[in-house]
């Protein structure tokens, strides 16, 4: 049984998720996989958190949202069709419609916790997993959406939360009993939900220990970190210029 995680650029294009759906297909991956994580869209998290901000500041206009909106619809309007992108797009901007006012809550307010933020942000991966569930189904595999937050249980530090594993695996393993074979879940990482139900998020780049969390709950062969950049490299490529690819490393490293 394999997971595998996709990352922001690798769900932030039609182009990136034709290759995924290529990958969850070919002979490696297809019957063996049962879950797929996925993050938010490349760049939405960030443009969540810089309209939480705005809004925090009383300056808020939907209209930041515009180009997101428009990104998720491209993707519907490249694989679905008829009803189904009509059922999709209904999807996107009915939570588009709750962040918009969740954000006017913000600026009315003029303040923004933690907990808020984790609210905000969690749209991403709440907008990007039920999506690629769409397109996964279109291309005849038989995918089911799975809100992280339904089985990842986390403390209420928002922003980084801790996951209780033993809870979140006893969760985990009690809702994926279906073997791969038949539906592969698509999970939304990043996200999780305290104990008194509110959302939460695991950090930033959380989504790959989402991942982690959903193989080490059902104990799964591998779990497979997809990505734009090709293996490991010496540093964060966004931070350092002259970071290198890393020929071979060891488990311990
Ligand atoms: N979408 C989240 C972030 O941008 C989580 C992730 O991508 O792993 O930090
Ligand atoms: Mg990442």
């Amino acid at each position: 049984m394999l997971v595998l995680k996709f990352g922001g650029t690798s769900v932030g294009s039609p182009e990136a998720i034709t290759k995924l759906v290529s990958i969850v297909k070919d002979g490696e991956h297809s019957g063996k996989t049962a879950v797929v994580v996925v993050s938010a869209l490349s760049g939405i998290t960030d443009t969540l958190i810089a309209a939480a901000k705005a809004a925090e500041k009383g300056s808020f206009d939907p209209a930041v949202f515009d180009e997101a909106r428009r990104r998720h619809a491209a993707i519907s309007a490249a694989f679905l069709q008829g009803d189904e992108q009509k059922a999709a797009e209904a999807d996107i901007s009915r939570s588009f419609a709750e962040l918009i006012r969740m954000l006017d809550g913000i600026a009315i307010l003029r303040e923004l916790s933690p907990r808020t933020l984790d609210s905000v942000m969690s749209y991403g991966e709440r907008l990007s997993a039920p999506l690629i569930v769409r397109v996964l189904c279109a291309s005849g595999l038989n995918a089911e959406y799975l809100d992280s937050r339904e089985v990842i249980v986390t403390n209420e530090t928002y922003g980084a939360a801790h996951v209780a594993a033993a809870e979140t695996y006893r969760n985990i393993k009690e809702k994926i009993k279906i073997s791969p074979a038949q539906t592969m879940y698509v999970a939304s990482g990043f996200v999780g939900r305290t104990k008194n139900g509110d959302t939460s998020t695991l950090g930033r780049g959380g989504s790959d220990l989402s991942a982690a969390i959903y193989g080490a709950a059902l104990d799964a062969e591998c779990v497979e970190i997809w990505t734009d950049v090709d293996g490991i490299l010496t540093a964060d490529p966004k931070l350092v210029r002259n970071a290198f690819r890393i020929d071979s490393i060891s488990y311990e490293e």
